[in-house]
């Protein structure tokens, strides 16, 4: 013969290991298959014929010897180019059938379509009419487990053409089948033949065997007859789907198979499913918790701070806060505040003396904090007046003996809740009298117990202390303007008019900042041992794919026998395993916002603060611990060779 032959077998050797010994399946089988041709391939059970047919299929490789397909030797394919050969030219028929549990026969048929890159509507028409062809059209939409043995038979069939089938491999067709079906089948594939299709049958059964034009026996394996029983003539094959699919739709297709599969797996183990998941929702939902209270209690913290006026400086005699010779420094003064005013980037400055000392009315006595400060005081500090009114510049001109007190002061001094209003208070030796009340005013943190009385600063400063300087100047910078600049503004001038630097500057931004940051860092913290929670789910997820893996080594086999590339077959468990991670991570944060719910219908002042960001990272955290964790088990299931899923019943 002068053409090159379809399938050339030289010197193919195939040995087993089992532990110390080796046995030889197949030993210097040289055999040669013409295009067009059927062959039967007989023999005893264990005789070699499978592994025979798993080589000649690509599904298994030889140990020695040579193959070589239309003159390409297959030791120079990689997997996926023998996954293109078996996808494109080959069928396979198995004795068990082998259908996808959980695709109906329309879905099984097209699955060899959706790897090979057919659009829905060419591999939908296609099945359709192949399954019509042999009997099943009324049957398209049932499942393997609600279909007879010769209707799966014929299904396989069915999946083996749907690419063209040009050779098809069937190994024990008829071996599950009575013999009506067996018949049916074997009637099947002896049209393929005449329609031009090269049919390999491995069978037990003599009579089976003499459908075929050639029938070779193998025993022990090794070939001990090849007799043609007919001639024949190769006819040309008619029948080839043709592909008008793109490459990135087709692309797509294939992500979209993978990810309807594993969904289908899914739904198949729902506990087990959600029990892994769980795992990545107590994460999720502890992670998004932590970083939402993080957030709460850094906004609640941050309110506290601005009411106590935000975009102020204040200015301090001395070097820093704790330098002992600022008591000495008297050089802060009130025109300095009136000179402040005046900045451009100013809006208001107000001095403040104070000082303790006791506030009695009527027989009642008691220590309280004396805050001399200006008309403006008030305002700028946000303080919320509760009965009365506050003195202004009026007052504070004058040197008016009056004074604005706490809440804490008025319970304390006027026990038996008269109004103070009017009334007049001898704080140390000097009468004030009371025109309003205020607000207790937040320290910082949390409330305070201490006693707050106001009075005038000039008041205070010349009938109490008997000084001329101020504790302090608070200044209210403009709106708009940064704080850098105004602060270097207020310093420049005060160096100016005092002649040295004997004071210093406290900036509510600066503190603003070290509370923001350290609020993060104790967020970042506890959201760094919630990550560790995240991690054990992820190893949750990786241990149930490997679970899956296993489970469905031989869905495995029968993908790659129809032609999955080894991309699919990782592509499959990888987006299962991202999926779980990610429905995870979806009951995580609707978890995590349930709490948040029940704090604050529990009537908590603090509440939760979910930002965008944070449940962003949650989704991208879950898709990644997805991918990280998934990746073993889906490369485990991609690495397998395709007689070894197979072959794992
Ligand atoms: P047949 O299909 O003719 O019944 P096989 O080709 O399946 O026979 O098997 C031929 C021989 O190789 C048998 O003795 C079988 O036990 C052995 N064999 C087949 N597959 C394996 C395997 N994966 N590991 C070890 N031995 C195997
Ligand atoms: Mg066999």
């Amino acid at each position: 013969m002068t053409s090159t032959p379809l399938l050339k077998l030289s010197a193919v050797r195939r040995e087993y290991s089992a532990g110390d010994t080796v046995f030889a399946a197949l030993k210097s089988i040289d055999l040669t298959i013409e295009a067009g041709e059927m062959v039967a391939i007989v023999g005893q059970s264990g005789s070699g014929k499978s592994t025979l047919m798993n080589i000649l299929g690509c599904l298994d490789q030889a140990t020695s010897g040579s193959y070589q397909i239309n003159g390409r030797d297959v030791k120079d394919l990689a997997p996926d180019d023998l996954a293109a050969l078996r996808r494109e030219h080959f069928g396979f028929i198995f004795q068990r059938y082998h259908l996808l549990g959980d695709l109906s026969a329309l879905g099984n048929v097209e699955v060899p379509a959706v790897y090979a890159g057919a659009t829905r509507a060419e591999r939908d028409a296609r099945a359709r009419s192949l399954l019509e062809r042999l009997g099943l059209g009324d049957r398209t939409r049932n499942r393997a487990g609600q279909l007879s043995g010769g209707q799966q038979q014929r299904v396989s069939i069915a999946r083996a053409l749907m690419n063209g089938g040009e050779v098809i491999f069937a190994d024990e067709p008829t071996g599950a089948l009575d013999s009506a079906s067996g018949k049916e089948v074997m009637a099947i594939l002896g049209e393929l033949h005449a329609e031009g299709h090269t049919v390999i049958l491995v069978t037990h059964d003599h009579a089976v065997a003499e459908h075929a034009d050639r029938v070779i026996e193998i025993r022990d394996g090794e070939i001990v007859s090849d007799r043609r029983v007919r001639e024949y003539n190769a006819r040309p094959m008619a029948d080839r789907p043709a592909r008008t699919q793109s490459r990135f739709a087709a692309v797509v297709d294939r992500a979209r198979e993978a990810f309807r599969m594993a969904v289908l797996a899914m739904a198949a183990h729902k506990l087990r499913t959600f029990l892994t998941m769980l795992g990545i929702i107590i994460g999720i939902a502890s992670v998004v918790s932590v970083v939402a209270l993080g957030k709460g209690s850094q906004q609640k913290i941050l309110s506290d701070i601005s009411s106590l006026g935000t975009n102020t400086l204040t200015v301090f005699p001395g070097k820093s806060f704790g330098d002992m010779r600022s008591a000495k420094i008297e050089t802060l003064k009130a025109s300095d505040a009136e000179a402040l005013a005046q900045l451009p980037y100013v809006d208001s400055a107000t001095p403040s003396v104070s000082t303790s000392n006791t506030a009695r009315y009527r027989n009642v006595s008691a220590t309280a904090q004396v805050s001399g400060v200006g008309g403006s005081y008030f305002r700028v500090r946000g303080l919320e007046v509760t009965s009365g009114g506050v003195f202004g510049e009026t007052e504070v001109r004058d040197i008016e003996q009056v004074a604005v007190i706490d809440e804490n002061t008025a319970k304390t001094l006027f026990v038996n809740g008269e109004d103070p209003i009017g009334q007049v208070v001898v704080v140390g030796k000097v009468p004030l009298r009371i025109i309003g009340v205020v607000g207790t005013q937040q320290q910082g943190f949390g409330g305070s117990d201490s006693l707050t009385v106001y009075a005038p600063y000039t008041t205070v400063m010349s009938r109490m202390l008997g000084q001329a300087f101020v504790s302090n100047i608070s200044v209210r910078i403009s709106d708009g303007v940064p704080t850098d600049a105004a602060q270097s503004a207020v310093s420049d001038l005060l160096a100016r008019r005092h002649g040295t630097t004997d004071f210093f500057i406290n900036n509510s931004d600066d503190f603003l900042k070290t509370i923001t940051s350290a609020t993060r860092t104790m967020t970042l913290l506890v959201a760094a041992i919630a990550v560790i929670s995240l991690i054990v789910g992820g190893i949750g997820v990786m241990n149930i794919m490997l679970v899956s893996v296993t489970e469905r080594t031989s869905e495995i086999g029968v993908r790659m026998a129809v032609g999955a590339r080894q991309s699919d077959i990782l592509q499959q468990f990888l987006i299962e395993a991202v999926l779980v991670c990610l429905i995870g991570g979806v009951l995580g944060i609707a978890l995590s916002f349930s709490v948040g719910l029940l704090i604050s219908l529990l009537g908590s002042t603090f509440s939760m603060v979910y930002s965008t960001t944070s449940i962003g990272a949650a989704f991208g955290c879950s898709t990644l611990i997805g991918i990280a964790f998934g990746f073993l088990p889906a490369r485990r299931a991609a690495a397998l060779a395709p007689v070894d899923a197979l072959s794992r019943d």
